[in-house]
């Protein structure tokens, strides 16, 4: 069918590759480009064989020319941005520049300061539209599957949607007494920043982890788990019409806490430069440089990762529930690609997003997140793709509603 080019080679585009490579009728050829050419030929080398021609190219995506050329070169149908957050706007502009498809999973963030909105990429809409491209935007699994559960919910079970709480809980055990599932500089910028929920078109602050709970979760059984803000937030307030309440919540085992709050109180997990032996550095830089690498977890890693949105609003004027969850073992996506579940959990639902645009099912001109597309043939990829997911019609509530005596 076509030509994809991955940018990145980390944990993330190392499922992004082999889950292309499992599907040769879509993508015939990819080319995988990043910082380190070493890594992607390292990608290429395990997948050779197959019927997906891979070519590899080292590419500064800092630098918007670069990568217009690379997309000049190989003429992609599509480019999946699975490098980190900072190059989304350069990649944008050549997309724009070339005429190709754009899909990322995470939100574009300026370096020197943590944001997670969506301003910058949504100032794009006119351009893309103009242009006749498609960028969509977030198509990992939070966000990303999770906008599309929610999409999903609101097609087939309310007539209106209130409060959606997301859940995303790690049972994985690395054995490692500190490290971060994915790239630790992103991973910590979101956890030491403020919580924030979403409640009646208003916008609520929490101090870090501050708020807590324990939920007792599918196949995982009981966790503590945090309210956090996450990207999806934004755009869900946006897109599903009379929402009133959204929040999300993370699992954090005790012994990552302490260790985070040990880092955070000594400052390794700044990210205001300072000089040391004359030169600047990052604090959270630095602290990633010494960390273990995400993508040497995946051997490691035992246990289950279990992602879902518990959703609660009314049906023919009628109270209604919902919670649809997908439950991922970190062995079984070891033996399959090379990879721990998070790193699968996003890799997989980047594919889908490329195959949707790839194959024509979602391609409209613009700007948009994944929420805003018909939610049915992607939730028939998940389930044929690796990630399948279950429903509940009658889960356990975070806040349940009070009956007065
Ligand atoms: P990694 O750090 O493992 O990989 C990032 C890759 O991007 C590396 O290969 C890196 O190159 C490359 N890169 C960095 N800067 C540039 C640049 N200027 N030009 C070209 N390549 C560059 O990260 P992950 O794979 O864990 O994460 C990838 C993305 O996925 C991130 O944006 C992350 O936020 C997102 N993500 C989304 C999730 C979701 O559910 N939506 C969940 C998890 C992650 P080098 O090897 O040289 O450093």
């Amino acid at each position: 069918m076509g030509k994809a080019l991955i940018i990145g080679a980390g944990g993330v585009s190392s499922v992004v590759v082999h889950k292309c490579c499992q599907n040769p009728d879509v993508f015939e050829e990819i080319c995988i480009a990043s910082r380190t050419l070493e890594k992607c030929d390292a990608l290429k080398e395990k997948l050779a064989g197959g019927q997906t021609k891979i070519q590899t190219a080292r590419l500064d995506a800092d630098k918007t020319d670069d990568v217009i050329a690379l997309i000049n070169q190989f003429q992609p149908d599509v480019v999946i941005n699975v490098a980190l957050p900072y190059q989304d706007l350069t990649i944008m502009d050549a997309c724009l520049a070339t005429g190709v498809h754009y899909v990322d999973t995470a939100n574009y963030e300026p370096p020197d300061t943590a944001k997670f909105e969506y301003s910058w990429q949504w100032a794009y809409r006119q351009k893309f539209a103009d242009a006749g491209i498609t960028a969509l935007l977030g198509s990992g699994f939070d966000p990303g599957v999770t906008g599309v559960f929610v999409a999903y919910a609101q097609k087939h079970y309310f007539d209106e949607i209130h409060q959606i709480d997301i859940v995303d809980a790690n049972a994985g055990d690395h054995g490692y007494p500190f490290a971060t599932n994915f790239n630790p500089e992103i991973n910590i910028r979101e956890i030491t920043a403020n919580g924030r929920y979403f409640e009646n078109g208003k916008w609520i602050e929490t101090p870090p982890l501050s708020e807590k709970k324990v939920y007792d979760l599918p196949e995982i059984g009981p966790k503590n788990i945090y309210l956090l803000y996450h990207e999806e937030l934004e755009s869900l307030s946006v897109n599903i019409k009379g929402v009133k309440k959204i929040r999300f919540w993370m699992t954090f085992g005790d012994s990552y806490l302490n260790h985070l709050k040990v880092l955070e109180n000594v400052g390794m997990t700044s990210i205001e430069p300072i000089v040391y032996e004359g030169k600047e550095i990052i604090p959270l830089q630095f602290l990633k440089a010494i960390l273990p690498d995400p993508a040497s977890l995946g051997p490691r890693t035992k246990g289950k990762t279990n992602i879902g949105c518990i959703i609660q609003g009314v049906k023919d004027g009628q109270p209604k529930t919902y919670y649809v969850y997908n439950v991922c073992d970190h062995q079984e996506c070891y033996a399959e690609v090379g990879s721990q579940a998070i790193s699968y959990t996003t890799g997989v639902p980047a594919m889908i997003g490329a195959m949707m645009i790839m194959k024509g099912i979602w391609k409209k001109p613009g700007v948009f997140n994944v929420e805003e597309f018909d939610p049915d043939p992607f939730m028939d990829a998940l389930n044929k793709y690796g990630l399948p997911w279950k429903e509940d019609f009658a889960p356990t509530l975070l806040d349940p509603v009070k009956v007065q005596a």
